[in-house]
């Protein structure tokens, strides 16, 4: 190989055939000597192939890996596909697939291009979650959460199309139109399974303040997911019994003038007894009320025929329940208050009969009682639904029995297989429709009965996706959340991951503080899978967001086939901070693929004329102080490299090893115009300098800038 000019697809094969020989990213035992790091990326869908996004996340997520295991800590950095779910069933049945065969076909067509770019993945612990070792485990899960109380079965509207018989996610429902048949889809209320996370709310936020190594966008997006109000409750009487209601307006509750309470409040069946009264409500909780629940203008509302009366209320606030309160407050009761609320203004407006104003009751016909209140907190962030009327997903582990009702399944009997010989077309429910899936024996009494037919939603699969790397792949089936490893590697030490991941990470976390209090992991006190978080921001093209329909689709294999994973690694890195969406360009390549080339030659120039140089002792003392100087830059430079690095701003971490780079020319250009040449010793500094770059570019550029340091290594070993 000519070593002079930069031949970026020779040097990568080399360095990837050297790190696959000598197993360079297997995970090492978490032992007590080195700090044990765990870095998480996300999870993927197999979905096809590898699109920027993904190289963004995992440049960002690669470069700390190597970075840490160069200051020599234990590194975990491994990861698996999220490959259950709606995006892979619909796209098998688009190509008359399984989706089995699909998944397993885009896992290993992404795998390949991970290993393309380099990313030092430990890929002896990839796993994916549609394999049945691993979805008995979310299994597992199901059945610790019901036990625990944490998972329950209501019913929820849902999309369903007739003529394919089939229910739809809400990316499946084009216009109100089914997105197979494109007929006209209806609303219905089926029962499903529920996650129960208001237990752990207030715990999600006030453990919000001890996170310290999350960044702004992770923070800011867990607050989101919370909703939280500040405010007082207080104590009305409503029939004969006491009603706890809700205000952000503290200084205002005397001014009520009606009560909102939550479809989904615990006493809404008392408090609006009459039939009409129920059936528009049932009406308005089949009517998919969730989409417009943000609208005061648009959002139903029921007048429940009831009132609650307070001592400091002239007259009784009527009661009006709508899920307006959800969307603000969560499944409560608040007061309306439209002199100080725009939003209740809007709904008093709404409603005939409701006063803008309370009656200023007559002067000293009853003493000015003040409202009593105590602080409260209400949160909007509520439970949700876990399961889909869907083929592929995890089999929930339940049987209806016609005697016993509801049965979970007893866990020596987990796995419960999902048969993959399904070809699924969009019609019906192929796992309804297979006699020897549903026919079952009755855990409990043993009478025949019906095994559940709904699968968990992929959201499931993902509570505990964070968990499985962290398990040597040959104890995951008997020790999944109980292996001794499981302490040195959690909480993970950074999860990397797409600024809309944080619902994700929200369940997560709730999950963490369940298994906690459980026992598995009792060991994680603040029940934080993530000691520190780094979210980033999607990449998009001609400022859109890239899909094949506008033809602004940038195609990362093509970049690599064209300039090398190295620059395209150093691009993306380059181009913009985390925190903002990366707007693609073909500059950041251009000046990637620039500064990579003229290092190398640089480098490799240096290296053969070195031993030409003059060893003038003179000449040396004379520039000795330039290099005194570049040794300052060398350290500062290195130094903030590192910080940059260690705060995962890679774009400034980049900037700063090209900056270097350009000091170390300088220190020559300097040296030619005091002495008009370098001698030995200056020649000698350069290449030390050289080399202290190298190593800093090497998480960034891992093949040009291990390749460097290597040649210069030999020469100093050469050299002796
Ligand atoms: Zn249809
Ligand atoms: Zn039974």
């Amino acid at each position: 190989m000519d070593r002079t000019s930069y031949d970026a697809g020779a040097i990568e094969r080399e360095r990837q055939e050297k790190w696959g020989a000598r197993g360079a990213f297997s995970t090492p035992e978490p032992g007590a000597e080195r700090l044990p790091t765990y870095i998480k990326p996300s999870s993927p869908f197999t979905s096809g192939k590898l699109h920027m996004g993904h190289v963004r996340d995992y440049a960002i997520g690669d470069a700390y890996a190597r970075f840490r295991r160069a200051r020599g800590d234990a590194v975990l950095f491994g990861f698996g596909f999220d490959a259950f779910g709606l995006p892979a069933e619909m796209a098998a049945i688009e190509r008359h697939v399984r989706p089995a065969d699909w998944v397993r076909e885009c896992g290993e067509r992404m795998l390949a291009q991970m290993k393309r770019l380099g990313f030092s993945f430990d890929y002896e612990r990839v796993f994916y979650s549609s394999d049945p070792s691993q979805y008995r485990w979310s299994q597992w899960l199901f059945l610790t959460l019901l036990e625990a109380g944490l998972i329950y079965r209501d019913d929820a509207t849902v999309d369903w199309c007739d003529h394919c018989r089939t229910t739809l996610a809400a990316l499946q429902v084009e216009d109100g139109r089914c997105w197979r048949c494109h007929n006209e889809v209806r609303l219905i209320r089926k029962p499903t399974w529920f996650l129960r996370i208001a237990p752990y709310l207030e715990e999600n936020d006030r453990r919000l303040g001890e996170l310290e190594n999350w960044d702004e966008i992770s923070l800011s997006t867990q607050r989101y997911i919370l909703g939280r109000s500040e405010g007082v409750e207080l104590d009305l009487t409503a029939g004969d019994r006491n009603l706890a209601v809700f205000t952000p307006h503290a200084e205002s509750a005397s001014q009520a003038t009606f009560l909102l309470l939550s479809p989904r409040h615990p006493d809404v069946e008392r408090l609006a007894p009459a039939p009409e009264v129920r059936e528009a409500l049932d009406e308005l909780r089949s009517g998919g009320w969730e989409r417009s629940a943000r609208d005061a203008k648009a959002v139903p509302i029921v007048e429940a025929g009831t009132s609650a009366s307070a001592p400091w209320a002239a007259d009784p606030l009527p009661i009006l329940v709508s899920p307006l309160v959800d969307a603000r407050y969560g499944p409560t009761a608040a007061l309306g208050i439209p002199a100080v609320d725009e939003t209740d203004a809007t709904i008093a407006g709404r409603v005939p009969g409701i006063r803008l104003e309370p009656t200023s009751s007559p002067p000293n016909s009853q003493p000015d009682v003040e409202p009593s209140t105590r602080p409260a907190v209400r949160y909007r962030a509520s439970d949700f639904s876990i399961s889909r009327q869907r083929y592929w997903g995890t089999p929930i582990p339940i049987v209806h029995c016609e005697q016993c009702g509801v049965v979970p399944v007893l866990t020596e009997d987990l796995p419960v297989v999902l048969p993959v010989d399904v070809e699924p077309t969009g019609e019906g429910n192929p796992l309804a429709e297979r006699p020897n899936f549903v026919d079952v024996a009755c855990p409990s009494c043993g009478a025949p009965a019906r095994r559940e037919t709904d699968t968990l939603d992929c959201h499931f699969d993902a509570l505990w996706l964070w968990v499985p790397s962290a398990v040597p792949p040959a104890a995951r089936d008997a020790e999944m959340f109980t292996h001794p490893d499981l302490r040195s590697w959690l909480p993970a030490a950074r999860l990397v991951a797409g600024s809309d991941s944080g619902g994700f990470v929200f369940d997560q976390r709730v999950v963490t503080k369940a298994l906690r209090d459980i026992g598995p992991f009792a060991f994680m006190e603040e029940g934080e899978p993530f000691a520190g978080c780094l979210f980033h921001e999607m990449v998009i093209a001609d400022g859109r967001k890239m899909s094949k329909h506008l033809g602004n689709v940038v195609d990362p294999d093509e970049l690599v086939e064209r300039y090398g994973a190295d620059t395209v690694r150093l691009a993306i890195l380059y181009a913009a901070g985390p925190a903002k969406t990366l707007n693609w360009n073909d500059g950041a390549l251009r000046f990637a693929s620039r500064f990579l080339h003229s290092l190398w030659e640089y480098t490799h120039r240096r290296l053969e004329t070195v031993a030409e140089a003059t060893d003038d002792e003179a000449a040396a003392a004379d520039t000795g102080f330039l290099r005194e100087r570049l040794r300052k830059w060398c350290d500062n430079g290195l130094g903030r490299i590192a910080a940059d690095t260690e705060e995962l701003q890679m774009h400034k971490a980049v900037r700063n090893v090209t900056r270097l780079f350009e000091r170390i020319q300088d220190f020559e250009k300097r040296v030619i115009k005091r002495r008009g040449e370098l001698s030995r010793a200056d020649a000698e500094a350069q290449l030390e300098s050289l080399g202290l770059l190298a190593e800093a570019l090497v998480p960034f550029a891992p093949h040009a800038g291990e390749t460097i340091l290597r040649a210069l290594q030999r020469r100093s070993v050469e050299a002796g």
